[in-house]
């Protein structure tokens, strides 16, 4: 059962009878998965997915299993993260209208799905849409999903940053900073970055603040003061007069939205913001080559389950990988000694 939700990932099928139908025509994939011939029937496919359900603790401590080989193997997986949010159009009717210029659709086919927004897309516009957002934090180094969870799309994104957080903590990645769009610019958000001893890279949003320039750095005479270090402890960045003329030289500015502990102006703010890409590659991948889209299962916890066994499938071939690599380059340096 476990080598049938594989394949079914790995050849990004979106349903169990599909995948059944597969394994029944092809030879070698009965041998992979040791069914000889008779793979399970759907219903056999469908029970055991109802029993993941039923058994989401055991489910998780298998995810926590793979992610726990992966940091042995992997260094610096899960140090720094991105997290974003990520449309996934529900197994429903996509129309707002029940006819042109008609009422507003009441009756869905997954009520569990909301309105949410998303944006535009190579050639297709943003708008409203029906369904699910995955909300996730992926590590920027690997690529790979350290936290995710999915969420009706019309709840609100930075709401998802503390439990996405802690979550990942929970596994043992070590977290030390989240990129994040525009979107989570907001002083809650940072107030729970703080909390966790997390460096939040955010873009500033246009508020009343930052149009009257309260973002921007102290100013005197001599010129703009510069960025001369952050103390993590004390939660505050030192600015120091250009010249030293001034009298103090330099201030305290404590942290907040506007005025992050890594600053926006500083190089290695933006070397860090750049990573934040990692997320929105990881989504298409997923989507694309990992079978979370499209959806065929309605209800939060049918699609919460959907999108568990493609981030697992997906990590654990990323271990599976790993590990041949390990032992190719045992196998190697055997043979170098021989
Ligand atoms: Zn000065």
């Amino acid at each position: 059962m476990v080598g049938l939700a594989l394949a079914k990932a790995l050849y990004a099928i979106p349903t169990w009878t599909r995948t059944v139908r597969l394994v029944h025509e092809h030879d070698a994939l009965r041998v992979a998965l040791g069914c000889g011939d008779a793979p399970p029937s759907h219903w056999a496919c469908y029970r055991f997915a109802a029993k993941l359900r039923a058994h989401q603790a055991l489910l998780d401590e298998c995810i926590g299993r793979v992610t726990d080989s992966l940091q042995a193997k992997l260094k610096g997986y899960g140090d720094h993260v991105a997290i974003d949010a990520s449309d996934m159009p529900a197994y429903a009717n996509g129309q707002r209208y029940t006819s042109k210029n008609g009422p507003e659709r009441e009756r869905f086919s997954d009520p569990d799905a909301s309105w949410g927004h998303r944006s535009a897309v190579s050639t297709r516009k943003g708008g409203g849409f029906y369904g699910y957002k995955l909300q996730a934090a992926v590590c920027t180094k690997t690529g790979l999903p350290v936290a995710w969870s999915v969420e009706t799309a019309r709840a609100n994104e930075s709401m998802f940053v503390a439990p996405l957080i802690d979550a990942a903590r929970q596994r043992g990645f070590a977290v030390d900073s989240a990129a994040a769009d525009k979107a989570y610019d907001i002083e809650r958000v940072y107030a729970e970055c703080a909390e966790r001893d997390c460096l939040p890279i955010i873009p500033v949003r246009q508020t009343g603040a930052v149009k009257r320039g309260d973002h921007l750095p102290p100013e005197c005479e001599h010129g703009t003061w510069t960025f001369a270090g952050s103390d993590y402890k004390r939660q505050a960045s030192k600015w120091r007069c250009p010249t030293g003329e001034c009298k103090p030289a330099s201030t305290w500015i404590k942290a907040s939205r506007l005025h992050p502990l890594i600053p926006r102006e500083t190089k290695r703010w933006k070397q860090m913001y750049r990573k934040r890409a990692a997320v929105e590659r990881e989504f298409g991948r997923l989507k694309h080559d990992w079978a979370l889209l499209p959806l065929r299962v309605r209800g939060v916890e049918r699609v919460r389950l959907h999108a568990d066994l493609a981030i697992l499938a997906k990590l654990s071939c990323t271990l599976e990988r790993a590990r041949a690599a390990t032992r190719a380059r045992v196998a190697a340096r055997a043979a170098q000694r021989e």
